[in-house]
């Protein structure tokens, strides 16, 4: 037997595979993940440097107030005290000072020739310049260090004759100044700076000094900066530490990333491929509701306002299965309208509507049913063909049919208009359905062949509130009056909002106040009853 030949897939087809539309979800979601997590990764790595940064520039100054304010004890304590000159009693009066503090590690009396410390004839410190802070009562030295060891060189303080002084050491204990780093004294109001640990650092690391960031970390790029305010105006602390390289660290639980994104990715490209065969199946489902004759139409009857009686209906279509579940139209007329089956379904309604209500059109002239339009039932004069084929067929005029379509039908508005202007020319009307909800405007809409403008149900549930919607209906019904429009207001629920709108000069309504959507029969009952609502609301859905 010869085979069929097959034809090659085209690229679109390809593409849509649900297998590979599934792959590149995973793929796309895992690469997705993994680039978040490491993202996350590095951010949590930089607030963690900040953080450190932050708790070492307080422990600094926390230690430095400490050992200063002992210092200044030590010198107040030797100044307060008679001697003067270096016999034994100042050499024990300096060896006090020095046990009795934690942090004094030399007291010394200087005067011209005549010096002592408490270390005996061991040393005694001598400022080598003048004092880097020289203030009314104490002179400071921050950084005195010509000594090899870099632990005991000295911060020194001076009060008259007497100094004292203490070890680098008690401050770098408190703290791990990185490699590079440096805590520096800041002086002038910036002018200068003085390292009291590491080297030295360009200055002033920003233009202008001070930064314009209030905030007391700074990035400086290569360098993280935090400045720390003293109690004294005088001077402020500054501390300098290059960034770290910040490498991902890839221990603990950053490692169950890489397993956790492929199982997620995996989990998604499933889901994906659900949806996708789900919708597949749902379309099948669809074609085969079609046939099974599971579609149904109810007509929503459209009533005058004033006299509240009924001139037609809108017909709306529903999905009612085998086992007796619905399936509301805004879940399958979507579906429909991207696989195409929406042609089939407008079909089916305007047939479905002819066959059950023919006779009761013929008979009554001024009655007419609105049927919905999908956007491409609009860019295509096809439904006007099978309109007036049915129309023939059962005798009805085309006056007796309107057509709804939506904002969002009218994609392309010179096809559209083109068509729509065939629908009229036939003698159909025109509707523009949910008006308001998309971006028609005065001008636009004066370019469109249209009779009537159905005005959206969430303009008519905010009429009489505060609702920043509230004022749109009366705009519209305002507009759709200058252009010589009718209006029909849908999704009236109450008599407020119907006595409302009479007053704002809308004709037309329809919603549950008066109506649930109604079975043929239903219908038809109605209008032989003198198309007018009776007492009671006739209920929907047979
Ligand atoms: P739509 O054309 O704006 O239809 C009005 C919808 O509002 C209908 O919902 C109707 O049942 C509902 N409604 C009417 N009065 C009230 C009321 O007072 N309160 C409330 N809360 N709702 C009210 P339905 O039948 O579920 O239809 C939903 C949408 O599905 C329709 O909106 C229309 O866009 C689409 N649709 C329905 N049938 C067809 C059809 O045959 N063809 C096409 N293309 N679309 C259809
Ligand atoms: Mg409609
Ligand atoms: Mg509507």
């Amino acid at each position: 037997m010869p085979h069929m030949p097959v034809p090659p897939l085209s690229l679109r087809q390809m593409i849509l595979r649900p297998w590979l539309l599934a792959a590149l979800a995973a793929l796309a979601s895992a690469a997705l993940l993994l680039a978040a997590s490491v993202g996350l990764n590095l951010q949590q790595t930089r607030q963690n440097e900040s953080a450190h940064m932050n708790a070492q520039g307080k422990r600094f100054l926390e230690r430095l107030e400490q050992v200063f304010g002992e210092l200044r004890q030590g010198v107040d304590t030797l100044q307060a005290q008679p001697l003067r000159g270096c016999d034994g009693a100042m050499k024990a009066a300096l060896q006090d000072v020095g046990l009795g503090s934690r942090f004094i590690y030399e007291a010394a009396y200087v005067h011209g020739q005549v010096a002592c410390s408490n270390r005996g004839g061991e040393r005694v410190i001598e400022p080598q310049r003048v004092a880097d802070i020289q203030g009314p009562t104490y002179s400071y030295w921050l950084n005195t260090s010509t000594e090899p060891n870099d632990n005991l060189a000295a911060l020194m303080l001076g009060r008259g004759r007497f100094l004292v002084s203490t070890s680098r050491g008690h401050l770098t204990d408190v703290v791990d100044l990185p490699a590079g780093g440096s805590l520096l004294v800041v002086l002038d109001h910036g002018k200068r700076a003085i390292p009291v640990l590491g080297p030295p650092q360009q200055w002033p690391p920003t233009q202008p000094w001070p930064p314009a960031s209030q905030k007391p970390l700074v990035e400086l790029g290569d360098r993280l900066m935090y400045r720390m305010a003293t109690r004294s105006p005088d001077y402020q602390l500054v501390l300098i530490a290059p960034r770290t390289r910040l490498p991902l660290k890839l221990d603990g639980p950053l490692w169950l990333l890489f397993p956790g994104s492929v199982v997620l990715a995996c989990l998604i490209g499933w889901l994906v491929l659900q949806l996708i065969q789900q919708r597949r199946s749902m379309s099948a489902e669809l074609q085969s509701a079609l046939r099974r004759g599971e579609l149904q139409v109810l007509y929503q009857p459209i009533f005058e306002l004033a006299s509240r009686r009924c001139v037609g209906a809108e017909a709306l279509v529903r999905w009612r299965r085998h086992d007796g579940s619905l399936t509301s139209p805004e879940l399958f007329i979507p579906l429909a309208e991207n696989t195409g089956q929406i042609r089939q379904i407008t079909d089916f309604v305007l047939q479905r509507v002819l066959e059950q209500l023919g006779p009761l059109l013929r008979s009554n002239r001024q009655l007419y049913i609105s049927v919905n339009l999908a956007a491409c039932d609009v860019m295509a004069p096809r439904i006007g063909r099978v309109a007036a084929r049915l129309l023939a067929r059962h005798r009805v005029s085309a006056t007796q049919i309107a057509f709804e379509v939506t904002e969002r039908g009218l994609i392309d508005v010179v096809v559209a208009r083109e068509n729509l202007q065939a629908l009229r020319a036939s003698g159909h009307q025109v509707l523009i359905d949910d008006f308001g909800t998309g971006y028609c405007s005065l001008s636009y809409l004066q370019t469109l062949p249209v009779d009537c403008l159905k005005i959206d149900k969430a303009f008519i549930d905010a009429l009489g509130h505060d609702a920043a919607s509230s004022g749109v209906a009366p705009h519209i019904i305002r507009m759709a009056h200058s252009l010589h429009l009718r209006v029909i207001a849908e999704g009236i629920e109450s008599e407020g909002q119907a006595v409302l709108l009479t007053s704002e000069g809308v004709n037309y309504g329809q919603g549950w106040l008066f109506a649930h959507p109604l079975s043929a029969r239903q219908f038809i009952g109605l209008i032989a009853r003198g198309r007018r609502m009776g007492q009671q609301r006739l209920d929907d859905e047979p």
